[in-house]
């Protein structure tokens, strides 16, 4: 049984775009938390993203220089409690990219309208409606909606403990001083009696990724183990939760999410008590740290596997590579698009007819052309 708000799935995603053909879970609906499908608990889920929307809408009318200098870091000009390891994968694409995608929703939400999109979409549901349950419950407050997350990982805690295989198991904490969400799409133990990450990535082509594509997924999986480690080794605390997150310690959860908590056995009341229960069942438990990160790739038109990638694992490599990807959040340089190398991603970005970066890039070749000529 998986808890969802009504009837959607997974309250936790957070927007994002696909960074080429290939989409997952997250990536295919281009959303960490996919939408509601009632109205009320649409606006509900939406609501946060909603709230950058129209920020970030007032951020547009500060001109193109607000996408530079000011005193505000990104974090606080988008209003963002936190990070998503979808937009820090986006970001480590192009981070050009990720901030015209927040100063410009719309055309990200029509991206997020492609069929190879909807299709991964589906596919995902399909495969979560496998082994798990929706049951809807309905959400008052902020604090119930992120409730929901703590009590659908209160819930698979117990299965994966004792060996079966859970889906969309949400993982959150603080790294390198931000607040990092993700979820992950797989968790299982193999034959070895290794816990195994299993990320699912869905194809239009029948081929496996470019290496581009194919080191934004191993970070992306990286992410995750950081998170889901931190928690099982207890560094997860709850003012991080509470403080970053900027959710009331004392707020009562609504009656649904109540009366859901106590079926699977959860006595709360507030929401600081079930991050309470969240922290010590998670940290308890004997869950491990995740020992392999896989990547699965399956094609969509012919609904079978491409193949499976084993993600290499280097934590000081990917913590020296996520703060060089916070800097730029928390204001400590200018975003930066792609390399001239990688000059080919221009070419399909939605947003290359107004990139500056890009428009920057051929002043500079025509100069040098200019001077080798002269
Ligand atoms: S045009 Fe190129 S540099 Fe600009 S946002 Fe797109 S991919 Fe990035």
């Amino acid at each position: 049984m998986f808890i969802h708000i009504n009837e959607v799935l997974y309250v936790f995603r957070e927007p994002q775009c696909p960074l080429s053909s290939e989409t997952d879970g997250e990536h295919s609906v281009n959303f960490d938390s996919p939408c509601a499908s009632t109205s009320s608990v649409h606006n509900r889920n939406e609501e946060a993203l909603g709230q950058e929307t129209v920020k970030t809408e007032t951020v547009r009318g500060l001109k193109r220089k607000s996408l530079h200098g000011n005193s505000f870091s990104p974090m606080q000009r988008f209003f963002k409690r936190h990070l998503s390891v979808t937009l820090l994968c986006e970001q480590s694409w192009c981070e050009m990219k990720t901030v015209y995608s927040l100063l410009k929703p719309f055309v990200k939400r029509r991206e997020m309208q492609r069929a190879e999109v909807q299709i991964g979409k589906e596919i995902h549901l399909s495969r979560e409606k496998e082994i798990q349950d929706v049951v809807p419950v309905d959400i008052l407050t902020r604090e119930d909606a992120e409730a929901i997350k703590l009590l659908n990982m209160l819930h698979m805690i117990p299965l994966l403990e004792a060996g079966e295989r859970v889906r969309e198991f949400p993982v959150f904490g603080v790294l390198e001083g931000v607040f990092v969400l993700g979820v992950i799409d797989e968790l299982m133990y193999n034959q070895k009696g290794e816990l195994v990450l299993n990320e699912l990535k869905t194809r239009k082509q029948n081929s496996l990724p470019s290496s581009a594509q194919d080191k934004v997924n191993c970070f992306q999986v990286g992410l995750y183990k950081l998170l889901f480690d931190g928690l099982v080794r207890g560094e997860v605390k709850k003012d991080h939760v509470l403080n970053h997150l900027k959710l009331r310690s004392g707020q009562v959860l609504g009656a649904g999410v109540q009366a859901h908590a106590k079926s699977i056995g959860v006595q709360v009341t507030t929401f600081e008590e079930l991050v309470d229960a969240l922290l010590i069942t998670v940290s308890c438990s004997d869950l491990p740290c995740i020992d392999l990160l896989q990547i699965e790739y399956y094609h969509q038109g012919s609904s079978g596997p491409i193949g499976t990638r084993v993600a290499p694992f280097d934590e000081a490599q990917l913590r020296a590579e996520l703060q060089g990807y916070l800097a730029y959040w928390t204001g400590q340089r200018e975003p930066k698009g792609v390399d001239i190398e990688e000059a080919w991603k221009c070419r399909s970005c939605l947003y290359k007819q107004t990139c500056d970066w890009t428009k920057n890039r051929l002043q500079v070749s025509d100069q040098q052309a200019a001077h080798a000529s002269s």
